[in-house]
């Protein structure tokens, strides 16, 4: 087993902890991405967990948007690497500390379906943000995501959940076992939500409920991108007593998503081609206002720009659809200077959202159709034709099995 393991750095308390040899006894399968828009199915010795660590089956994976530019090469990522961070799965085999070591404080035993937040959870403690900005650890310079920044080239390897197998030290990832009422079939929606929900978050003022700043009962927000993350923000705007929900979406299937997710208006694209065009809709459905708050969930720099002229003065604005960078966009100082506006970004989510979204999605799943959302599956081992359905456009989420 790696050294790496070892001697892992346990948090900011720096507990090393000693670990048993690995033992292997069957293969699994991954689906690797060797380069860029190459992916190969491979076998890999399955692992025995050490102490702080389990070994589980993934149940479902989504495929998101990251995965497409992983796929293509935009971003720099360490090959090979097993894909597949928006998962559920079974444990199988279990170290016996980390049967303690679930998020929520229960006891964690094989055959528990859990959902993994794929970022690190325990932080490297050492870096700016983990000593100053404690409360965003999806800050953290040194975090590591599942499927995302860690090759399977080092043992045990399975570090994706395209695969049959996937291994967690459950001392550094978050794991978050589900209840029995958890609708299985909900799982690859656990991590897309907990991002959804932490952006809509970003709208709120926290501890000053003054009636018009912020998100609050009755407000009205406007979300640009109909794909799962804006479908999702609706979804949690709904839930959270939104007065209106405005959306702007081109794909047709998608439109009709929003509007059975609970978006009172979709402005179609193909009817309001331009910008001007767009603005001037949002303006009239608001009286002239704009408004209360918008979310950028579309990916597209010039969705930006077009945002911020459709939040009212004093609104706020969060941009959530640029994981990775696309450009750059003309924007007008002035409007912003003078809107008076607050704009926020939004990377990722600490781990504990996963809570947020468990209740979101559990709680409201006979509420709102987060099942109509989940347009295609795919055994893990053709995740290539799984992505080119995604690219064709129409898909709204597809999801992978093993
Ligand atoms: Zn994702
Ligand atoms: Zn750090």
């Amino acid at each position: 087993m790696n050294n790496s393991l070892a001697s892992r750095n346990n948090g900011p308390w720096n507990i090393y902890i000693e670990t048993a040899p690995a033992r292997f006894t069957e293969m699994v399968k991954a689906a690797v991405l060797v380069e860029p828009r190459k992916i190969e199915v491979r076998d890999f010795p399955e692992p025995e967990p050490d102490d702080y660590s389990i070994v589980a089956r993934p149940d479902v994976c989504g495929i998101c948007g990251t995965d497409l530019h992983l796929f293509e090469g935009h971003m720099n990522i360490p090959y090979p690497l097993i894909l597949g961070h928006e998962f559920t799965a079974t444990v199988e085999k279990i170290g016996a500390k980390a049967k303690g070591l679930e998020a929520t404080g229960r006891e964690l035993h094989a055959g528990d379906l859990v959902a993994v937040v794929p970022g690190t959870s325990k932080f490297c403690g050492t870096c700016f943000y983990c000593r100053y900005v404690p409360d965003k650890p999806q800050l953290c310079s040194n975090r590591k995501a599942l499927g995302i920044s860690m090759s399977c080239r080092d043992a045990p390897h399975l570090f994706g959940a395209f695969a049959e197998g996937v291994y967690i030290d459950v001392s550094r990832w978050y794991v978050f076992k589900l209840d029995p009422e958890f609708p299985r079939e909900l799982g690859a929606l656990v991590e897309p939500m907990a991002v959804a929900s932490r952006a809509f978050e970003r709208s709120f003022s926290p501890g000053r409920p003054s009636g018009w700043d912020g998100f609050g009962p009755g407000k009205t927000i406007l979300v640009q991108g109909a794909g799962p993350i804006g479908l999702l923000v609706m979804a949690a705007a709904r839930i959270s007593g939104a007065g209106k929900i405005l959306a702007i979406e081109k794909v047709k299937t998608r439109s009709k998503m929003a509007e059975d997710i609970g978006a009172d208006r979709v402005i179609d694209m193909n009817e309001f081609p331009t910008r001007e065009e767009r603005t001037k809709e949002v303006l009239r459905i608001t009286n002239g206002i704009g408004v209360d708050v918008a979310v950028e969930c579309v990916g597209f720099p010039d969705a930006f720009g077009e945002g911020i002229g459709m939040v009212r003065r004093g609104g706020k604005y969060v941009e959530v659809g640029h994981y990775t960078d696309q450009g750059v966009v003309e924007v007008s100082p002035h409007a912003i200077c003078r809107g008076d506006i607050e704009i926020s970004g939004s990377w990722s989510h600490p781990p504990s959202q996963f809570q947020t979204s468990i209740n979101l999605l559990s709680k409201y799943r006979d509420t709102i159709p987060y099942k109509s959302m989940l347009t295609h599956t795919f055994n893990f081992s053709e995740a290539s034709k799984a992505i080119e359905t995604i690219r064709s456009g129409q898909a709204v989420k597809v999801t992978l099995t093993p």
